[in-house]
């Protein structure tokens, strides 16, 4: 097994931390003011069907100062000596011109507990001088653009209202990485009508990709989004919690030794979930993912084809 990951059989995002900065990090959540292509009429108005308001549930309000004293108030009291990471969580955090954009990023980083940016984004957000302007904060800053893949399956993404290409993601992916950018990709599970060997299939396709992390999310059905609206109108499968673990130790198997793992599953508003109800107890299910792996004698990258 990787040392890398202490003893877990994968590369867990507090092992990151602690080999990267030596000490305990933790994210505060900023909306940034950003809106989304997806949402504003320019590529649809009902957004990707699982989204609720930009899928920035946990974002305070204020300028962004304001809201990182908040977010600092909230961790310190639980650990006083933690670094920060400035997580722009909220909506499309590269839609905007790049002087916005810098005034926003620069802004976090002013902050002397910020030690580095986390930027959720499109892949069909970040024109070249973004990339250009990214490439040259992340040379002086930690920092990591997430990107939401979720299927490789044009299909699933069609029908999900992703409106984004599977292989504009890879260029996109493929450039950031050119330019040493950290990436992190976002990949559901459990999408409607999706196979076990294509949520596999998603994987296997990601680590091709070599991402430097991974967000492996299940679907939740939140009341409020159209995909609540879908489900109650035709409750489509919905993973069973055996059936997810089996599921995430398989795809552990097939991504690099060196991707962390910075979520393994659901994380939403519990108090509007519709289903499915047993992901509310996250760490029952951490540890089950993580006695099958024991069970099954595997890890992360035991099948990662470099
Ligand atoms: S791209 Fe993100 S913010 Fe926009 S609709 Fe989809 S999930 Fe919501």
């Amino acid at each position: 097994m990787d040392r890398l990951y202490g003893n877990q059989r994968y590369y867990a995002l507090h092992r990151y931390y602690k080999n990267t900065f030596g000490r305990k990090i933790h994210k505060a959540v900023i909306d940034g003011g950003f809106t989304c292509p997806n949402k504003d009429g320019t590529l649809s108005h009902q957004g990707c069907l699982f989204c609720l308001k930009g899928s920035g549930y946990f974002t305070g309000r204020g300028t962004i100062t304001e809201q990182l004293a908040a977010e600092k108030k909230r961790i310190f009291a639980k650990e006083p000596n933690a670094g920060i990471i400035a997580y722009f969580q909220a909506n499309t955090n590269t839609y905007a011109p790049v002087s916005v954009l810098k005034s926003r990023f620069e802004e976090a980083l002013a902050d002397k507990d910020v030690v580095g940016i986390s930027i959720g984004t499109r892949a069909d957000c970040l024109p070249d001088e973004t990339i250009k302007y990214l490439c040259e904060l992340s040379e002086r800053n930690w920092l990591t653009v997430e990107i939401g893949l979720q299927t490789v399956h044009e299909d699933t993404a069609d029908r999900m209202n992703l409106c984004c290409s599977r292989t504009l993601i890879k260029e996109q992916v493929v450039k950031l990485k050119k330019y040493g950018i950290r990436v992190c990709l976002h990949i559901i599970n459990g999408l409607p009508y999706e196979t076990h060997e294509q949520m596999i299939e998603t994987v296997r396709e990601a680590a091709s990709w070599k991402p430097d992390a991974v967000k492996i999310q299940l679907l939740h059905v939140i009341e409020g989004t159209p995909l609540a609206e879908m489900y109650k109108d035709k409750p489509f499968p919905i993973l069973e919690e055996d059936e997810y673990v089996r599921l995430v130790v398989q795809q552990l198997e097939y991504l690099p030794p060196f991707t962390v793992c910075e979520r393994l599953t659901g994380d939403g508003d519990g108090s509007k979930l519709i289903a499915p109800l047993w992901s509310i107890r996250k760490m029952h299910i951490l540890n089950k993912i993580a006695q099958l792996q024991k069970l099954r004698d595997t890890f992360q990258g035991k099948k990662y084809i470099p």
